[in-house]
């Protein structure tokens, strides 16, 4: 029998928050699958299965493709502990916390940081980064965050990624919330090094991070002058594992969140790439239109608004703490608050890989007219439902 508390036996949340996001049961049933070896020649089958599939999620060739043990911070981590040395200099763009978190990490690798800063919610203009560039031509290598999750900033980044190609500089992107939300082109795009999480749009337990290095990348860590301070995150011996003629042992890979990311990408590769980022991209239309009848705002820049992730300051006379606490236990709807000085004044609201459907949008939608008041009426459902009725028609005539 099962210790866990009774109410985690059978209490299911809808999860609308930054990640992590709903499961699919195909997912949970992978992760309950029985262990085997790490070196099992099944489950290398499974690990190469599993390769083949994250390059055409990432969209890319590269031949470094892997999932790297840990968190979607343990995907940023590698990208930069791999590329950046000592004598380095490295421009990081900063628009919200994921931005900063990169900062912190140069900064502990030694590095020169150059830190160019929008404010939250806004994204970077690329002759922004040419004229930072211009000025500082010893830059090495140019950081970005695609989907900037603690402002719903949706940063362009083809312009960028071109530029640091013609320029010669390493181009280093964080796609945690984007891979497999919204179009994200690596090869297209010129990325050098991308690294996402399995717990946003690719709807599986946190646990690996997904991250694909360019040739132009892996040449750069052949010439390196010191060995990568971080033994565990190396991607010179993870690739020795992951290498299908090699398979040496370096740890042990966590086999069943290998089993639930293969169950996941095959579920996304089913449903197609551009399917599923209409998907998410109509049911955000739909969710921020009955937002809007409840008297919210969209916070992040018009134009550069995330699918996945809805910011949106809070109704009007409404305590966010206490309507939260009321969603989430009442109605067992979890959505995110603002950080930092956003904190109290956007809410979050998450609509990523399983939990981007029509019933999660009317769902919470419902729910907050219940707990706001009277006053809207039902008004917020029927926005998005009005949503949901002109796309179907649209469809229809198409
Ligand atoms: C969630 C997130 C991370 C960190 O991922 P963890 O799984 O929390 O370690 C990094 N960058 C962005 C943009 C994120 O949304």
């Amino acid at each position: 029998m099962s210790t866990m508390p009774p109410s985690l036996r059978v209490r299911r949340r809808l999860l609308l928050g930054p990640g992590p996001s709903s499961v699919h049961p195909r997912v949970y049933e992978a992760l309950a699958r029985p262990l085997m070896g790490h070196l099992d020649p099944l489950f290398l089958e499974v690990m190469d299965e599993l390769q083949v599939m994250l390059r055409q999620v990432f969209q890319t060739t590269n031949r470094l493709t892997l999932a790297v043990s840990g968190t979607g911070s343990a995907g940023m981590e590698a990208a930069l502990v791999n590329l950046v040395e000592p004598t380095d200099e490295v421009l990081v763009c900063v628009n919200g916390v994921f931005g900063g978190r990169m900062c912190d990490i140069v900064e502990r690798l030694g590095a020169t940081l150059r830190r160019i800063d929008r404010p939250w919610g806004e994204v970077f203009d690329p002759q922004e980064i040419t004229d930072t560039l211009r000025s500082h031509p010893n830059t090495r290598l140019v950081a970005v965050v695609h989907a900037e999750t603690s402002t719903g900033a949706h940063q362009p980044l083809a312009e960028i990624g071109a530029l640091c190609h013609e320029q010669d500089r390493l181009f280093v992107v964080d796609a945690v919330t984007s891979l497999a939300g919204t179009e994200l082109r690596v090869d297209d795009w010129h990325i050098d090094a991308c690294y996402s999480g399995t717990q946003k749009c690719l709807s599986c337990p946190p646990g690996l991070a997904p991250i694909t290095f360019s040739d132009r990348a892996v040449e750069r860590m052949g010439e390196r002058r010191g060995k990568v301070p971080s033994w565990y995150l190396d991607v010179s011996m993870l690739r020795d594992y992951w290498a299908e003629s090699q398979r040496t042992y370096h740890h042990t890979a966590p086999i069943s969140m290998n089993y639930a990311l293969h169950e996941a990408l095959a579920l996304v590769l089913e449903e197609g790439l551009s399917a599923r980022f209409e998907r998410h991209a109509r049911n955000s239309t739909a969710l921020v239109a009955g937002l809007s009848a409840l008297g919210c705002r969209p916070f992040a820049q018009e134009g550069h608004r995330l699918p996945m992730l809805n910011s949106i300051y809070l109704p009007p006379d409404v305590e966010d703490a206490e309507l939260r606490r009321r969603l989430l236990e009442d109605h067992d709807i979890e959505i995110g608050g603002g950080l930092g000085n956003l904190a109290g004044r956007i809410w979050r609201i998450g609509l990523m890989g399983e939990s981007c459907r029509r019933t999660s949008v009317l769902t919470l939608l419902g729910a907050l007219e219940e707990l706001i008041g009277s006053a809207a009426g039902g008004a917020a459902t029927a926005a998005a439902e009005s949503v949901y009725g002109e796309m179907a028609a649209e469809e229809i005539r198409s």
